[in-house]
């Protein structure tokens, strides 16, 4: 089979055959349809993620059927579909065992510390699984983990609910896009930001109630303010978004997508008791939930661009030049 390769940072991917994977005693082999390329990857790629080991696979979106099963192996079974983790948790530390294996002190990640998903069969260990509702497309499957699962694991670590406005920054990218149908599923007002004024059509029609851009904190505050900061580009976004906050407001981290520390009004956050938190990633209870979520057909996939793996380097083009309003999946089947 085809797969994709980062031999060096830097540089772009190359594709070659490989051997198709066996299952270890602990792991499945899926069969995928469908791959998510993440902002992360080309992160990875560009030389952002300490621990990666080059040469290696990209991706960690993962989701599928399976089709081979170590012996180890009791919850899952042949023909089951499946999503992944992004990671392989230890399942022994003490965060796993709270339930908080996002946080996992010994995880490894597909597609930086162990080959990931540029490729159309892969091995997971099973205690990255998730079932999938049969009903589910797997257009929606595919960004379980890493898109809605991980949203929704960052509002709720928000506290969203009902009656809370959510500023979305980066509203317009792959995941803005979904977490502004996500918080409009919880019944809150969603304050959308984005620097593309052609995206502003889309970002309307995904849910928001309003849209804002430049300095926007003094719009954001002529909205009444905002409970919850959903920070999805980082440094460049923050002192505005912190100056959105309400009283008592949560910042939640998700992303930093040009990786820069940021000045931080430390008065400001005291005087207005305001919180920030980061969220990585998502849980396996988070995945079931946002699978649950495609099932009930309350959020649908937003999907920008299918590629065949052989454009794999075109696609990082089109999200570094901000050119996608929605996920680009890599289509195995080309
Ligand atoms: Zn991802
Ligand atoms: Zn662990």
């Amino acid at each position: 089979m085809k797969a994709a390769f980062l031999k060096k940072l830097n540089s772009e991917l190359e594709i070659d055959d490989i051997e198709e994977p066996e299952p270890g005693d602990d792991e499945v082999v899926i069969e995928q349809r469908y791959t998510g390329i993440c902002y992360r990857d080309i992160l990875t790629m560009q030389g952002f993620q300490p621990r990666v080991n080059i040469p290696v696979i990209p991706g960690h979106e993962i989701s599928g059927r399976i089709i081979k099963k170590g012996k180890n192996v009791e919850s899952f079974n042949i023909n089951e579909r499946v999503s992944s983790l992004i990671y392989i948790p230890c399942g022994k530390c003490e965060f796993c065992l709270s339930g908080n294996e996002n946080l996992c002190v010994n995880k490894r990640i597909f597609g930086e510390s162990v080959n990931g998903a540029y490729r159309k069969y892969i091995n997971v260990n099973m205690n990255s699984l998730v079932h999938v509702p049969d009903n589910v497309p797997e257009e929606s499957s595919v960004i379980a983990a890493c898109v809605t699962g991980m949203i929704i694991h960052a509002l709720r670590l928000g506290n969203i609910s009902e009656k809370k406005t959510v500023l979305i920054t980066g509203a317009g990218g792959g995941v803005g896009m979904h977490a502004i149908e996500i918080a409009k599923t919880y019944g809150a007002t969603v304050i959308a930001e984005t620097t593309s004024e052609w995206k502003k059509k889309a970002i309307y029609e995904a849910g928001a109630d309003y849209v804002v851009s430049g300095s926007y904190s003094k719009d954001v505050k002529n909205y009444g303010g905002a409970d919850i900061v959903l920070e999805i580009v980082g440094k460049d976004t923050f002192n505005e978004s912190l100056r959105s906050l309400k009283t008592g407001g949560s910042l939640v981290l998700i992303g930093n997508v040009r990786p820069a520390s940021a000045e931080m009004p430390i008065g400001l956050i005291i005087m207005k008791g305001n919180r920030i938190i980061g969220s990585l990633s998502s849980t396996r209870k988070d995945v079931s939930e946002a699978l649950q979520l495609s099932s009930e057909k309350r959020i649908s996939p937003r999907i920008f661009d299918k590629v065949s793996l052989n454009d794999v380097n075109r696609a990082f083009d089109d999200m570094i030049n901000k050119r996608n309003n929605g996920r680009i999946l890599i289509d195995l089947n080309k």
